[in-house]
């Protein structure tokens, strides 16, 4: 809920946003989910609301969507809806992932790139927020279809990109393969080598090492500075981790490196359990090369059990990472999750957890982890991507790595501090919202109405 009477100014905004866009109902949530944290915030600085700054904050700068044609591999003419969403360029150029998947559309776009306004405001780098995609589902295509596809969709937006402007990356369904054939569209059509247009490029043509472990390791990073408050570790620890995508096998490998096991993981049609430790190697094999479904898994690892259509969250664990889609972590997830045990969920997906979810956690002091800080290490390592390519460098892994520490260990620290000072101890998710908005709201004071 928020706080204050009815008129309070985050209200009457939040009123505004729904009474625009009705039927977006996503965006109302990932604007209701931050705005119950600024209270405080508001009151400590009327300046903000005096000068618009909440009602400027929900309304993206910009949006682009366009008609995205391709040809299939039968000669038939396909239309896809592409989006690019520039929320806020108060802090620096846009920045944010491209996401193909069919459940793509405008109001979850918004919602996305809401959240990571917020989230690139709290890594204390110089780069605004923005979220873009299509309602393309690369899965079961064919190469040569993805790489028409992602042709087709640079096309567009190549007039809007640039190392100034808008930067984006893979998020969902675009990995290195759809990089590689969006980059080298924008090459042919800008006839620059303009590498600092796009992050997330192989390591052999202009992609920072480091860039693809990122999110899965940072969010394990920021976990362990929450468990290492609380005099706990995560060696030893019983971990599920949602997805077998980039986020969760990286998360997966970092876990294991740490001395956690992971028991379970999971894709869009079900669950694998293996007590002994999900082999991380195999599954890398299976998703990132193979391209095959998780329940091979269990084919390749007869003591492994795969449970068609079910999710990770019933099996009996310490830690819970949500490292797939939105909402795919429910208020019945989470008091299961509780009932079992579970002491620390860290969100390494945008969302995942539902709002009474969330609640669930904060009333058994679970400790959480939301994805705007836990999940904010890949956006920070393509910062140093970015700032490779400005200065033709290349960095070394460790390099990057250690770096990458760093800033998850200040985003900790600033949600930390943050929600200490604003009357919430630990609730990272306070920390985090207010620290975030505050970092734009005072940018864009001293940027004026704009
Ligand atoms: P990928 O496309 O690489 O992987 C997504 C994974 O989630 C796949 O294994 C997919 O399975 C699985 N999945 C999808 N829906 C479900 C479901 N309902 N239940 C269980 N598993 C499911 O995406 P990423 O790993 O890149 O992204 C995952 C999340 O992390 C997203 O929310 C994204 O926005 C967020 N994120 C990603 C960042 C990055 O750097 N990649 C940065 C910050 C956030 P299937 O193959 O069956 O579809």
């Amino acid at each position: 809920m928020i706080d204050g009477d009815a008129t309070s100014p985050l209200r009457a905004v939040l009123r505004a946003v729904v009474a625009r866009d009705p039927h977006e109902r996503s965006f109302h949530r990932a604007v209701h989910d931050v705005f119950a944290s600024l209270g405080p915030l508001c009151e400590e600085h009327p300046e903000y609301a005096e000068a618009g700054v909440f009602a400027r904050l929900v309304e993206a700068e910009r949006q682009l969507l366009f008609r995205v044609p391709w040809v299939d591999d039968l000669g038939a003419v396909r239309v896809q809806r592409g989006y690019r969403v520039g929320w806020s360029s108060a802090l620096g150029p846009y920045k944010g992932g491209l996401r193909f998947h069919p459940k793509v559309d405008l109001a979850g776009i918004k919602a996305l790139a809401f959240e990571q306004t917020v989230k690139n405001a709290l890594t204390g780098l110089a780069i605004g927020g923005a979220k873009g995609g299509a309602d393309f589902d690369p899965k079961g295509k064919s190469q040569g279809e993805v790489m028409r596809f992602c042709q087709s969709f640079m096309t567009v937006l190549h007039h809007h990109l640039g190392e100034h402007e808008d930067v984006p990356a893979g998020d969902m369904g675009v990995g290195e393969r759809e990089l590689g054939f969006m980059y080298g569209q924008y090459l042919r059509l800008t006839r620059r080598y303009e590498a600092g247009a796009l992050t997330g490029k192989g390591v052999g043509w202009g992609g920072s090492a480091g860039r693809t472990q990122a999110t899965g390791y940072g969010a394990v990073y920021f976990l362990e500075h929450a468990l290492h408050e609380r005099d706990e570790a995560l060696r030893g620890k019983r971990a599920v981790v949602s997805g077998s995508g980039n986020v969760a096998i990286y998360a997966m490998e970092k876990l294991a490196e740490l001395g956690a096991t992971v028991v379970a993981c999971s894709d869009s049609s079900g669950t694998i359990v293996d007590e002994e430790g999900i082999d991380v190697e195999l599954v890398k094999a299976l998703k990132e090369r193979r391209r095959e479904r998780l329940s091979v898994y269990a084919d390749e690892r007869s003591h492994a059990e795969y449970r068609d259509g079910a999710a990770v969250w019933d099996v009996p664990c310490d830690l819970a990472l949500p490292c797939a889609t939105q909402d795919e972590l429910a208020e019945h997830d989470a008091r299961q999750l509780v009932g079992n045990g579970c002491m620390a969920v860290a969100e390494g997906a945008n969302m995942p957890c539902t709002t009474e979810a969330i609640d669930v956690f904060r009333e058994a002091g679970t400790v959480f982890c939301p994805g705007k800080a836990a999940n904010a290490g890949g956006v920070s390592v393509s910062v140093l991507e970015m700032q490779q390519n400005a200065r033709r460098e290349t960095w070394s892994f460790d390099r990057v790595d250690a770096r990458l520490h760093e800033v998850m260990h200040d985003v900790f620290r600033r949600c930390h501090e943050t929600a200490e000072a604003y009357g919430s101890p630990r609730d990272y998710a306070v920390g985090a919202n207010v620290a975030g908005v505050r970092r734009v709201a005072e940018a864009m004071l001293a940027l004026g109405v704009t």
